[in-house]
């Protein structure tokens, strides 16, 4: 089967290696203090910053999941005004767990087809927030946030900070890391691993602001504290950073990939087109180069999915207000080229949309 499922998604394809590897090299029986778990930690630290090209200055952390780095963010920020600006579920999210924890947090929602308009961000008053917050990839709906915008938020209020939730972005394009503070992805999307471990990025100016007071177990403080160290406040996924070391260190650097990415979402859109799809983003600019989501009639979905399984393939579901009426195809750094020529082989076969005819 090859799932197009936008995370958890199609695997690294060494990974069956990888993972015997990991099970004979005993690093799993080692202890998260020992010096063995501390060179693994090191070193894939080290791998994630040289192919990510993350500035030598920022912090790599490890987490267990997007949704855990939704509280860090809150907890270890606790004294701070917050603006979250969303357009999907996962952002939306994020800010209502934040606004469980914390009780200066405003929201701003805005419309999918459009960039974030910083009038409408100046008129919330995010010139006053300490933090503004948002999704590079929104992979509910299938937006992205431009580079270029996100560069302009940070550009506009240099003194907040930006905290980004990039987890169907993170391994798949390129970041502009210094227009960011927090960075977080979990490992299931573009990473093209298993679930179970996130990955955070923190500039110097986050952690200085961090609260020296947070007690929780994952604060900030601690976890920036025991990095220091290569190691972590917990046992933490060791299997989970032993392949994301062995899967990076086997990849080309971040240009390429994103390359690869960007080609092949620009011939998948074409190809669509020419078979009469629709997208549930139709505006370029924003509609994600990870992840991208097809229109489709309610009464054809399911015979839509039912086909492609026979052919081995999985589509994704389209998720919320779409759930019913589109599907989801990701475009993942783990998926070769040969998987899309067959999904396009599937899709033109078959001709659901017969638009063409009409
Ligand atoms: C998948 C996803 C999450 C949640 O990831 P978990 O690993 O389940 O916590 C959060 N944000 C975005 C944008 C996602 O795509």
């Amino acid at each position: 089967m090859i799932s197009f499922y936008p995370g958890p998604s199609k695997t690294d394809e060494n990974l069956d290696k990888y993972l015997s590897e990991a099970a004979s090299s005993g690093i799993l029986s080692c202890n998260h203090r020992s010096p063995s778990f501390m060179k693994l930690m090191k070193d894939c630290i080290k791998v994630i910053k040289q192919k990510l090209e993350i500035p030598s200055n920022y912090e790599v952390f490890f987490t267990s999941s997007a949704t855990e780095c939704w509280e860090i963010t809150g907890q270890s920020f606790s004294k701070k005004s917050f603006l979250h600006i969303y357009n999907g579920a996962f952002g939306e999210k994020w800010f209502s767990y934040n606004s469980k924890i914390n009780n200066a947090v405003e929201g701003l929602a805005y419309p999918i087809h459009r960039s974030i308009s910083l009038h409408q961000l100046d008129r919330s008053g995010a010139k006053q927030k300490d933090v503004i917050c948002l999704t590079s990839c929104e992979t509910s709906n299938t937006t992205k946030v431009h580079q270029k915008t996100i560069r302009k938020v940070k550009n506009r209020y240099p003194n907040s900070l930006l905290f980004i939730d990039a987890t169907s972005s993170m391994s798949g394009v390129s970041i502009d890391w210094i227009s960011g503070d927090i960075w977080y992805a979990s490992v299931q999307k573009c990473f093209g691993l298993p679930p179970g471990l996130a990955v955070m990025v923190c500039s110097p100016k986050a952690i200085d602001q961090a609260d020296k007071n947070d007690f929780h177990y994952n604060s900030l403080k601690s976890i920036y504290q025991n990095t220091q160290k290569f190691q972590t406040t917990h046992t933490p996924n060791t299997l989970g950073i032993y392949l994301l070391y062995k899967s990076l260190s086997n990849k080309l650097g971040i240009k390429a990939e994103h390359e690869k990415i960007r080609k092949r979402m620009k011939n998948l859109i074409k190809q669509l087109k020419l078979l009469g799809y629709d997208f549930v983003v139709p505006t370029k600019k924003v509609q994600s180069e990870t992840v991208i989501g097809i229109k489709c009639k309610a009464e054809l979905l399911p015979i839509i999915k039912e086909k492609a399984k026979e052919k081995g393939i999985t589509l994704g579901n389209g998720y919320g207000k779409w759930k019913l009426n589109s599907f989801r195809i990701a475009n993942f750094p783990a998926h070769s080229d040969s998987d899309f020529e067959k999904l396009l082989i599937f899709l033109k076969s078959e001709d659901f949309n017969k638009k063409r005819e009409n």
